[in-house]
């Protein structure tokens, strides 16, 4: 019988997998916090398989030209700020949120050359070069033995009850199911999880200050594009902001003096500056320094939409392309970067999605009062990056040696016994999320989800019945800092 289409009506099939594998763990997203989860999970003993959407690994870092950030405590005041860089260079343990995995990374991208650290070492700020970054990510998995299986996106679960008995993925060669014990959703969005059911938020919650001051539920952060250009002549940059105090901001991340930056960017280390130049938003237009000699990063246009609706996803691409187009011709009008080139601009990045409702949710009440959680499976210390910050936080945006803990059952799925998330989507609220979404933290609790899942594998048990203490012994043996 042939149906009548029309739009609105919905079209149903029944699609065949073959079973075409089985493994420990799928890591479903190699990004920031999959690649880390798989290597930490194959270190532990598991067969592990990868899985990702694209021909690359990296996420945010490479598709998004993200830096790492945070490394160290944060002090509220630029001079204190100094103090811990300069106590990080003699004591590092004293203020060093970071260990494991994540720091690995960093220590090995500094060695190649291929990382850019303040102070020269991995201290608050590291960016790196996208396809260094690429490679060293393969080299590592390699290295660990995980699998991989690129171009392919997970589209759905097979369940049994509660339970999830494996993906399915689509590429080029069609559909597959691949059977695992473990799961791990580092999609950054949470997709697996959002397959099997598992309750989220998107964007803002009722439990959100910005809700209880009338910013609309579900509203999420603005998707933005960081993007890189070349042949940028930094010294005479420097010349004219001296004499043009005016165009020269120390704000955001850009907490250095132009002297102090100019210093930095002499000696080779990191810097990031803010510059006035009467775009759009001027307050955004930072520019940060990467090993690539002339090379520099742009952040960060912004547009708003719902990361998960394609349509919205165009509309953010189209329009950021324009928009990075006029960037780069207000740009050259700035001395120093006359003769600059757009190098890359990979692809709209997403801030924020769905908030995957873990076993507990993390609160920004949690992360200000550096609550002690005792299943704590390591710490960040990014300042509160939502944008807008509701009023109501700016006050307490920088607290005095601000650092939180991240809890494990922030990683437990509420109502799947062999699910853990990762990365961005990890069970908090939309302002917790502004602290724990960053690079470093991602890879954090990526490692903490890898050796979970490890160990429920070998144990035959579910991550929610997991030893809590058992985990943290293993990742203070893999130097986490707890
Ligand atoms: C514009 C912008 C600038 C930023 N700048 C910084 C910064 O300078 N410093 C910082 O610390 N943080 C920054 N962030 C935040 C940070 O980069 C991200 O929040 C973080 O990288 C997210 O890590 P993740 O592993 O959760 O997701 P991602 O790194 O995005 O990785 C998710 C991976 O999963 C894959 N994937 C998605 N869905 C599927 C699927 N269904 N099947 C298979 N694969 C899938 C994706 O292709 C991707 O590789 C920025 C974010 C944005 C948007």
């Amino acid at each position: 019988m042939t149906q009548n289409f029309k739009i609105g009506s919905t079209y149903t099939s029944t699609v065949e997998a073959s079973v075409t594998d089985e493994t420990d763990v799928i890591v479903a997203g190699g990004g920031t916090a999959g690649c880390v989860a798989a290597i930490a999970a194959a270190r532990n003993g598991t067969d592990v398989l990868l899985v990702e959407r694209y021909g690359f690994l990296g996420g945010m870092m490479t598709a998004g030209n993200a830096g790492l950030t945070k490394y160290i405590v944060h002090e509220k005041s630029q001079s204190e700020y100094r103090k811990v860089i300069a106590e990080l260079a003699t004591n590092p343990s004293s203020v060093q949120v970071v260990g494991g995995i994540p720091m690995e990374i960093t220590e090995r991208l500094l060695d190649m050359k291929a990382g850019i650290g303040t102070d020269g070492t991995a201290g608050s700020y590291v960016f790196t070069s996208s396809e260094d970054f690429k490679w060293l990510l393969l080299t590592m998995l390699e290295e660990a033995g995980v699998n991989l299986l690129l171009h392919s996106l997970v589209v759905d679960v097979i369940k049994e009850g509660n339970t999830i008995r494996g993906v399915i993925v689509e590429n080029k060669s069609g559909r597959q199911a691949i059977l695992a014990k473990i799961f791990i959703d580092a999609t950054g969005d949470g997709d697996l999880a959002a397959k099997a059911g598992v309750p989220f938020v998107v964007g803002v919650g009722p439990n959100d200050f910005s809700a209880k001051h009338g910013v609309k539920l579900n509203t999420t952060q603005d998707m933005g594009v960081m993007f890189r250009v070349g042949n940028v002549d930094m010294k005479r940059c420097f010349e004219y902001l001296k004499e043009n105090p005016d165009k020269f901001q120390v704000q955001g991340c850009a907490l250095l003096s132009l002297e102090q930056a100019r210093e930095n960017f002499e000696k080779g280390e990191m810097m990031t500056i803010n510059v006035d130049t009467d775009f759009s938003s001027p307050n955004d237009f930072q520019i940060y320094n990467t090993p690539l000699p002339g090379v520099f990063t742009i952040c960060c246009p912004c547009f708003p939409g719902n990361g998960l609706s394609a349509s919205d996803l165009t509309k953010a691409e189209t329009a950021l392309t324009k928009k990075v187009r006029k960037w780069m011709l207000k740009m050259k009008e700035m001395p120093g970067f006359e003769n600059t080139f757009l190098l890359n601009c990979p692809q709209v990045g997403v801030r924020e999605t769905r908030h995957i409702q873990g076993e507990y949710v993390l609160t920004i009440e949690d992360i200000f009062k550096s609550r002690e959680f005792e299943d704590g499976i390591g710490k960040g210390a990014h300042p509160i990056d939502v944008q807008p910050i509701p009023e109501s936080l700016k006050k307490h945006s920088l607290p005095h040696k601000w650092q939180f803990n991240i809890p494990y059952c922030c990683l437990v799925p509420k109502g799947i016994d062999n699910l853990l998330v990762a990365g961005r989507c990890i069970s908090t609220t939309h302002e917790a999320s502004g602290c724990t979404r960053t690079t470093v933290q991602c890879m954090i609790t990526g490692e903490a989800a890898g050796t979970a899942g490890a160990m429920c594998v070998k144990e035959n048990i579910r991550p929610r019945d997991l030893n809590a203490d058992e985990l943290k012994k293993m990742l203070k043996e893999q130097r986490v800092v707890l």
